[in-house]
């Protein structure tokens, strides 16, 4: 058997009228996170998680936000097709634990459909997809409701 381990970090600006997705996940918030996707910063740390595992790059170099195919993408699609650049190079997902940094809006209520979520996406049991949640305690610009980020960590393997 053969492992491999990556990592994956994202943040993105919160601003008016825009909606929220964390996770594939919409979560009612007066703001949502600016970029040229839905801008779900938890799935693009999940990305750069499992393009890290694999060795394929990161996120950017994969779909350019300069690219108008992008332009509003749901980023549960850029999910799929990093779970399938995964795949083909013969891994299979061990396990994902990840860590989302939001003053606000309160996560908690929402850890459990994230998880449910991102179990059924990535087509691995709920016990091998970890969702944690913390405030920044008020520090910085995460801690001043500006913008929200993740941090994901995933383990893979292959047969060999
Ligand atoms: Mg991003």
């Amino acid at each position: 058997m053969s492992y491999r381990t990556g990592i994956g970090y994202d943040v993105h600006r919160l601003a008016d009228e825009r909606k929220l997705f964390i996770g594939g996940v919409e979560i009612p918030y007066l703001k949502g996170l600016l970029g040229c996707s839905d801008a779900d910063v938890l799935i693009h740390a999940i990305c750069d998680a499992l393009l890290g595992a694999i060795s394929a790059g990161d996120i950017g170099e994969l779909f350019p936000d300069t690219d108008p195919e992008y332009q509003g993408i749901a980023s549960v699609e850029l999910l799929k097709v990093t779970l399938g650049l995964v795949r083909k190079n013969g891994y299979e997902i061990v396990n994902l634990d990840t860590v989302i940094i939001a003053e606000e809006p309160k996560m908690s209520p929402f850890k459990a459909r994230i998880q449910e979520n991102l179990s059924k996406i990535m087509n691995i049991d709920k016990d091998r997809v970890s969702i944690k949640a913390k405030t920044n305690e008020g520090l910085g610009e995460l801690g001043r409701k500006e913008g929200i980020a993740c941090f994901a960590t995933v383990l893979i393997k292959k047969e060999s």
